[in-house]
């Protein structure tokens, strides 16, 4: 499943040619994709330009010079090509041949936007969990879908200070409040392990044991934040993981995945301490930690 680094890496990869395009056409292959298209979702788009392409946790928001915002969502998945003119024939770009799991097939096509001057972008996904709708501005704060979402890891609202109120007197593992999308948006199940272990904190530590009594931040919040923000950092800068059927916006596959610390590692040595990885299971998803160094 795309992750928020890999879904960043998307937005960057795509940026360079959906802003400032004029969208000739979309191309529908099918009614829907986890959700039906609006009625008309292709009509809203014929002739406009995208303004600007944004990211907000996992959701990519497309500003439409109308005032629309296409929300996307890559699901367990999605992955977009960038396909030039012509390209198919000769040689097929490294999307096409280069593949982590089940290899792309044009069955999967299910959206391609044809754009003035510019290559045509291609929405692919086999298991159709993704999804693509049109909303107003003044929905972005309201849409069910939004609403929720707390606050951005890579942004400047992420601070020991803002977290400590979401973490205190909770009783709560770690690992549960970290992947609450209501605390922090969009830092997955693969991030939180790996935060986790640059913090030297263990998963099954009392959220609320990182605040002390008067309610402001331990240092080991402090220290968390600033792990958080580097795991993230390092993952957008590597161009994303690519654990299954994800492949670059650019057709590259990400190479982040080999460099995790603890994230699928069981059994193997702690680079910190030489301690032995450890995998349990917490709400139903897996947690890897090192037990002799996170504490
Ligand atoms: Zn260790």
């Amino acid at each position: 499943m795309p992750e928020l680094p890999e879904v960043e890496t998307v937005r960057r990869g795509l940026a360079p040619v959906l802003e400032g395009a004029t969208i000739e056409r979309v191309e529908l292959r099918r009614p829907d994709l986890r959700f039906p298209f609006s009625n008309r979702f292709a009509a809203r788009l014929k002739g406009r330009r995208i303004t600007a392409l944004r990211r907000r946790a996992k959701y990519l928001l497309a500003e439409i010079d109308d005032g629309a915002v296409l929300l996307m969502h890559l699901g367990m998945s999605g992955s977009f090509r960038i396909e030039k003119e012509g390209a198919r024939a000769s040689r097929p770009i490294a999307g096409e041949t280069l593949y982590y799991g089940t290899p792309k097939k044009d069955a999967h096509d299910h959206v391609v936007f044809h754009l003035k001057r510019r290559p045509r972008v291609v929405y692919n996904d086999p298991r159709r969990f993704g999804f693509m709708l049109l909303i107003r501005p003044k929905e972005l704060d309201t849409h069910p879908l939004l609403l929720e979402l707390g606050l951005e890891p890579t942004g400047n609202e992420l601070s020991a200070e803002a977290l400590a109120p979401r973490f205190a007197h909770r009783a709560a593992p770690l690992k549960a409040v970290l992947g609450d999308q209501r605390v922090i948006a969009g830092l997955g199940n693969i991030y939180v392990s790996e935060a986790l272990w640059r913090a030297k904190l263990s998963p099954r530590r009392a959220a609320g044991t990182l605040v002390r009594s008067d309610g402001r931040p331990t240092e080991r919040l402090q220290r968390l934040v600033g792990a958080i923000r580097a795991v993230i950092a390092d993952a957008i800068e590597a161009g994303g993981s690519s654990l299954r059927d994800y492949v670059q916006a650019s057709g590259e596959l990400g190479l982040f995945q080999h460099r995790f610390a603890v994230y699928d590692r069981e059994r193997k040595h702690c680079h910190r301490c030489g301690g032995t990885i450890r995998r349990i299971v917490q709400s139903g998803r897996s947690t890897f930690y090192c037990p002799s160094c996170q504490r």
